[in-house]
């Protein structure tokens, strides 16, 4: 039989080839099935029919029924508008169009009664109504209103050629007739009666036809289902491939590296938290499958020993290990940790960036070579071609959402096997996210921040309290610790960059002079070795103050600095104040962090600075700026195709994608193949989706 969703849009009734080619072209509507999928993007409730009394200044959307009473052209040229005074039993309303003037002083008929469609707006203190729809009003009309009625963007080209919202919604129509009966259920009749779910069909139908409101909510319930349950789906079959399919190197040992460093090293107890982890990542390393775990720990909860450890064993089992970074100091910043933390040990660590010297690079690349070297720390450096490793066997990747995918599938190229893979991220990623992005991912969790540690008290001041913040300064200073105050990275400009970091330097210097106090300033215009210098300056407690832009958003580790004062704090994501409001608090004194803005806050700006205030905990803060930003723009999620939801909102829908986990994960239980009869639907509809690669070669 042929596929009715697959007919080109040009056979549909009142499309032709005109119309045809601009829908491609603006809208991406080549067939049948993707005006199918080419959902409204709000429905507004045609039920009601308002009086102009009524109007009042939180309406949005309304209809209103009365007579046109006279019309009238003012003004020239760009300002030239159509006016018309529209009536009804409680008063009178102007209606304005701008554009097709003639069409409509042509078109409107006066003392006939329409049934008019519009958003008043306030001008010059009246209400109006620009660019309103209207229809002559009989019975007739009345009957052919459904009550709700879809919007659907379209373009201006489109809308030339007349097609509107309303012709979509038209074309809609014509074709659900004819493919009435024809829409393929893609879930399985267990499925839809235990979810409680509307057929496909219907609920497509519903989507641009709702019969009332509570049909409608079931349509979008159903689709936002159907997309989270094949995302969930696919997501265990990948990790299930994973598992089964892809041999991993085996570390059968925890030897005397480990042992050493556990037993004798290590200057503080691990958290219960970081014990826990450990053993997940040991349970993964001694296996046949290849590991590839992701480890989420907020800021300060001690991941880096966490990832010596991992190393350690592969050490223990004859291994290389690597670990990359997003930046050059935070590659140092490892370096050091490291070489320090293994102190006398027999372990060769070494590092790797874009700015070594050729003659020291040409030499690691030898050692990495020919296996001396055991442990490598760096940037993207490790990526390029002639790093060439003798037995890489685990690659751990810090601050993960600055690494593309392809970048790590480079690295992890390099090796066959290819090696065990940790990323660790101090960006909470919230549940939802979490399930859906890295669902095929094992996930590790540090939930735990080390003993000892107060809780950092976060303020906001104004502008205008300097001498506050300048107090809280000097106290900190006088007692010995230190102070990182941070400028926004100001990306249109980095001369304005500069601006600001060196009049805060200015203000500083002359607050915190010489030769009592002395400052650092790192900014995005030095040289890597000069950011190393006043980094370890600062690191080595020579100087009390660190200015910087958003360089050291990412990973430093300076545990007794006590303040974190964060200038035009409004302009930062809600995420980057919380990883920046972590470099602090790292000892066990008391720690703050302050918030520096003007008045002049937008309604985001106060959300963001006061959920910093409410709370510490990075998952919470991950959720709330979910809330604030949406999913849409989180870093590497647009491109990579993955959350391309049309219905589903991960913001909001967690119980709906907990229901699609548990369904996706109860029906691989019992039919890992998904090859029973009663669920070829599902099978079918995967075999069509861009999910395919995980199914074809099921035999
Ligand atoms: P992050 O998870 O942000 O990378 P780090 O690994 O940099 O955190 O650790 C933050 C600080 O906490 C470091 O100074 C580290 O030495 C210290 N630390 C890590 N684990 C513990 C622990 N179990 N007890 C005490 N201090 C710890
Ligand atoms: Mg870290």
């Amino acid at each position: 039989m042929l596929d009715l969703l697959k007919t080109p849009i040009v056979y549909l009734k009142g499309v032709g080839p005109a119309k045809s080619e601009v829908l491609k072209m603006e809208l991406g509507i080549f067939t049948y099935e993707d005006l199918l999928y080419y959902f409204p993007y709000r429905y507004v409730d045609k039920s009601k029919i308002h009086t102009i009394s009524e109007i009042s200044d939180d309406l949005s959307y309304i209809q209103l029924k009365g007579q046109i009473r006279s019309i009238q052209i003012i003004g020239e040229k760009r300002t030239k508008r159509l006016v018309a005074k529209f009536e009804d039993e409680t008063g009178s309303i102007d209606l304005i169009w701008f554009n097709s003037i003639k069409w409509i002083v042509d078109s409107i008929r006066p003392n006939t009664t329409y049934l008019l469609f519009g958003k008043p707006s306030i001008f010059n203190r009246r209400y109006n109504i620009t660019h309103p729809e209207l229809d002559v009003f009989s019975n007739e009309t009345k009957v052919s209103f459904i009550s709700f009625q879809p919007l659907y963007n379209t373009s201006e080209k489109l809308k030339k050629r007349g097609v509107d919202s309303r012709a979509v919604s038209k074309m809609a129509y014509a074709m659900l007739q004819q493919i009435k009966g024809s829409i393929p259920e893609n879930l399985s009749a267990d499925i839809i009666q235990q979810n409680n779910l509307l057929s496909r069909e219907e609920a497509l139908f519903n989507i641009h036809y709702p019969a009332d409101k509570q049909t409608l909510a079931r349509a979008i319930h159903r689709i936002k289902f159907e997309e989270l349950f094949f995302n969930q789906l696919n997501l265990y079959r990948t990790k299930q491939l994973r598992l089964t399919r892809i041999r991993g190197h085996e570390f059968p040992l925890v030897g005397d590296f480990f042992n050493t460093f556990y037993h004798e090293k290590l200057p503080f107890e691990l958290t219960q938290a970081q014990k826990k982890v450990i053993k997940e990542i040991r349970a993964d390393l001694k296996g046949p499958a290849q590991m590839n775990r992701l480890l989420q720990g907020d800021v300060g909860s001690g991941k880096t020993v966490v990832a010596l450890m991992t190393m350690l064993i592969a050490c223990d089992n004859n291994y290389q290990s690597c670990i990359m970074t997003p930046t050059e100091v935070l590659a140092q910043q490892h370096f050091a940790t490291i070489k320090n933390l293994l102190a006398d040990m027999d372990v060769n660590v070494e590092i790797l960036t874009g700015s070594a010297r050729v003659a020291a690079r040409r030499k690691i690349l030898e050692n990495l070579a020919n296996g001396t070297i055991s442990i490598v720390i760096g940037t993207h450096a490790l990526i390029e071609d002639r790093v060439v490793f003798k037995n890489l066997g685990l690659t751990i990747i810090d601050e993960q959402h600055r690494f593309g995918v392809a970048q790590r599938a480079k690295l992890w190229g390099k090796n066959n096997p290819i090696p065990h893979v940790l990323v660790m991220t101090a960006t909470p990623i919230p549940r939802t996210l979490a399930m859906t992005l890295f669902g095929d991912l094992n996930v590790s969790i540090i939930d735990e921040l080390p003993k000892n540690r107060k809780p950092i008290k976060t303020m906001h001041f104004y502008d205008k309290n300097r001498l506050r913040i300048q107090g809280i300064m000097r106290e900190e200073i006088a007692k010995g610790r230190q102070i990182y105050v941070v400028f926004p990275l100001i990306e249109e400009s980095e001369t304005l960059d500069l601006k600001h970091v060196n009049d805060g330097l200015e203000a500083l210097s002359h607050d915190f002079p010489l030769p009592d106090f002395a400052i650092s300033v790192v900014h995005g215009k030095l040289k890597p070795e000069e950011k190393q210098y006043e980094m370890d300056r600062f690191k080595k407690g020579e100087t009390n103050i660190l200015i910087s832009t958003t360089v050291i958003e990412v990973g430093v580790d300076v545990p007794n600095a006590s303040v974190m004062i964060i200038e035009d704090a409004q302009r930062f994501g809600l995420l980057q104040l919380h990883q920046l409001r972590g470099r602090v608090g790292r000892g066990a004194e008391q720690s703050y962090c302050i918030l520096v803005t003007g008045y002049d806050l937008t309604q985001d700006g106060k959300d963001r600075i006061s959920a910093m205030l409410h709370t510490n905990d990075g998952f919470e803060i991950a959720n709330l700026d979910l809330k604030i930003r949406g999913p849409g723009d989180i870093d590497g999620t647009r491109q990579s195709g993955l959350l391309d939801f049309k219905l589903a909102d991960l913001s909001k829908d967690d119980a709906i994608l907990l229901k699609a986990r548990q369904t996706a994960e109860s029906l691989l239980k019992v039919d890992p193949e998904i090859e029973k009869t009663e669920n070829t639907p599902m099978k079918k509809f995967l075999l069509q989706t861009k999910y395919k690669t995980n199914w074809v070669f099921i035999s």
